[in-house]
């Protein structure tokens, strides 16, 4: 799969975010690239490239330094999400779903004991899954069902989760479950699960159209004891830790929507360069300049409004407005720069030897996760209404 014409350049950044950027987009061309495509036939993510991804800094991306991480913003893991899925957004999630979602809820809600057990591993060599969904709770994710019984000291959890992002990878799952259900969304619980727990098994693994890289299995908690100090945040929080990291993960899709469709982007202009017909180079025809003129105006303002809302985060100001909107615009532009970019692309396009192809297959899954684009449409009119 061709590697050379990814992503478009990226303005707005600091001198440090520059140096950040460029080692990650080297990583990307050089180290993801040459995988992408077998790794996507083959459904599976190399385990050598996630071993280069924590040895590289992109598993720690906030982790204090004191915990082993690399002291880094919730902005440079958006950076990191973003450039990586100009190549290979399976891999982005990854980091994303490490980073922004399970590090994320480590570093606001863990104790100090749970800190210094788990922080270390995530940035080290334990990749973090976030278990929230079940067959009959999706976007009503706190109809969820798993059960958690108080025995002695432990919690045992009963349940199942689906569609959960990292499973075959992960060392560390963050468990969302009900310690009473009478008690609706003020049961749930979230749990720090380690992936040998007895009664906790990793399932089915999921046959998808995009992001076939990405493992997304069942899990079955089958009376799996937990002890009670594996409890994230305090019983009956649950659902805060979810919905605050979740306000915060869906930057991270944003980003990851945004990666996908600058290196579609990228892909488009090499080819309408490259590619004569009725005697000239495709990007000589004003139509199709206007068209990748087009299509990166819809870029450039995607990322204005993920940098915002990522940079409104780190600041500490409310951004969740921000944060829905950029998931929304983010994922609808990738859809259509996606398409548009198959399209220049013509047959080539619509082949795997192109890197578009899947780019396209890709860019379906940021409508669905960690909230729809109706959820997120519902979120806006909330707050602007
Ligand atoms: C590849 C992949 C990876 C995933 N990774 C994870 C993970 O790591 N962890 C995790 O916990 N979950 C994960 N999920 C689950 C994902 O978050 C859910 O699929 C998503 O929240 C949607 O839930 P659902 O599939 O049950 O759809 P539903 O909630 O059943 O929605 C179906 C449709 O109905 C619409 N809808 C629902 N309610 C309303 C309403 N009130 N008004 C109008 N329309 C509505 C939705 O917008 C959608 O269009 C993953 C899913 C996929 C496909």
């Amino acid at each position: 799969m061709s590697s050379e014409a990814v992503g478009v350049p990226v303005t707005q950044l600091s001198e440090d975010e520059k140096l950040f950027t460029d080692a990650v987009r080297a990583f990307a061309r050089d180290e993801v690239a040459p995988l992408t495509r077998r790794m996507d036939e083959e459904q599976h993510m190399d385990s050598a490239l996630v071993e280069k991804m924590f040895a590289l800094g992109l598993m720690g991306i906030e982790i204090p330094e004191e915990y082993g991480g690399s002291g880094g913003s919730f902005f440079d893991a958006v950076l990191a999400v973003e450039l990586l899925s100009a190549v290979d957004p399976a891999v982005a999630l990854v980091v994303d779903v490490h980073n922004t979602l399970v590090t994320n809820a480590l570093l606001r809600w863990g104790n100090e004991e749970q800190k210094r057990k788990y922080l270390p591993r995530l940035a080290a060599n334990t990749v973090g899954a976030y278990a929230l969904s079940e067959a009959g709770s999706g976007s009503d994710a706190f109809a969820l069902e798993t059960r958690a019984e108080m025995h002695g000291n432990d919690y045992v959890l009963t349940g199942r989760k689906l569609w959960i992002s990292n499973a075959r990878e992960a060392g560390l799952f963050i468990v969302f479950a009900t310690v009473d259900a009478s008690a609706g969304y003020k049961g749930i619980t979230a749990f720090l699960v380690e992936k040998d727990a007895a009664g906790f098994t990793v399932g089915r693994k999921e046959d998808k159209l995009g992001i076939r890289a990405s493992s997304t299995c069942e899990l079955i908690l089958d009376e799996c004891a937990v002890p009670a100090a594996q409890v994230l945040g305090a019983v009956g929080k649950g659902y805060k830790v979810a919905i605050e990291t979740l306000n915060e993960g869906r930057i991270g899709i944003a980003a990851q929507m945004l990666g996908l469709a600058e290196g579609a982007w990228g892909h488009a202009v090499k080819h309408a360069k490259d590619r004569k017909q009725f005697g000239k180079a495709l990007v000589e025809f004003q139509a199709m300049q206007f068209q990748l003129a087009e299509m990166a105006t819809e870029i450039e303002a995607a990322r204005l409004m993920v940098y915002n809302a990522a940079r409104l985060r780190d600041s500490g100001r409310e951004f969740r407005k921000e944060a829905a909107m950029a998931k929304y615009f983010a994922s609808r532009m990738a859809e259509r720069v996606a398409s548009l970019a198959v399209e220049v692309l013509g047959g080539l396009g619509f082949v795997k030897d192109s890197p578009v192809e899947k780019l396209y297959r890709d860019a379906k899954i940021g409508a669905i996760y960690e909230g729809t684009s109706f959820m997120q449409l519902a979120a806006i009119a909330k707050s602007v209404l």
